[in-house]
């Protein structure tokens, strides 16, 4: 992994296309990231007309108040997404939070919670992808022990809304009371937002008065 990185970060050529590059995407490629276009939904970051609040989130209200996302989680950024989670391009990481960045900045949070991971899959990965990104959003309010993941759930990706709502039931604990906090949560990418709400839903428990989500990339959903 260590020659992978050095390659990546001194070869000067882009991750993505590996034409020349100063930065580790070049300019073009840059440009041509599926960058998310409003109007969305402020609480759940999906496409909605005059940015209101969508009906799905009208009819199933999360327990997140708001999300804040950078890029739809389309090629080329689902591979860059891909890149860091699975086969430690942690180079990735402050890139990524760098086009998250400029719309989070200036929230008013008290801390920021990156989605953790269980003990066991963090051992087995050896990093999480989303402190990797967290920390360089607000590293002065990073949090990294007030939410623990208690065990994981079975894979996500196949299940349909409701079921992976029930997956995730009861899988974060608080480690302490939060009153009045405000919170944000940090993912590389937010699919049916079933892990978030649930998150949030055990922060508020524990005394949070607002949770919003911050993630790099988020998938549009086909109903
Ligand atoms: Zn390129
Ligand atoms: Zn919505």
């Amino acid at each position: 992994m260590r020659e992978k990185l050095a390659s990546v970060l001194f070869g000067g050529s882009c991750f993505l296309c590996r034409g020349a590059a100063r930065t580790l995407l070049c300019a073009q490629c840059n440009a041509e990231l599926p960058r998310l276009e409003d109007p969305l939904c402020p609480r759940c970051a999906l496409d909605s007309p005059a940015g209101a609040i969508c009906g799905r989130c009208l009819t199933h209200s999360p327990a997140y108040d708001a999300t804040h996302a950078a890029l739809s989680y389309d090629f080329p950024a689902d591979a860059l997404v891909h890149a860091l989670k699975f086969r430690g391009e942690l180079a990735l990481a402050p890139l990524l939070a760098g086009l998250l960045a400029p719309t989070v900045r200036s929230l008013r949070i008290d801390h920021v919670v990156p989605v953790p991971l269980s003990a066991e899959r963090l051992k087995s990965r050896g990093y999480n992808q989303a402190v990797e990104i967290a920390r360089h959003l607000r590293s002065d309010a990073l949090e990294l022990a007030l939410c623990e993941r208690t065990r994981d759930a079975p894979p996500q990706m196949e299940l349909p809304y409701g079921e992976r709502q029930r997956n995730v039931r009861g899988a974060f604990r608080c480690t302490r009371s939060l009153d009045g906090a405000r919170i944000a949560v940090v993912d590389d990418v937010m699919t049916t937002g079933a892990t978030l709400d649930e998150i949030a839903r055990t922060l508020k428990a524990a005394g949070a008065a607002h949770v919003e989500n911050w993630v790099v990339t988020r998938t549009a959903l086909h109903a």
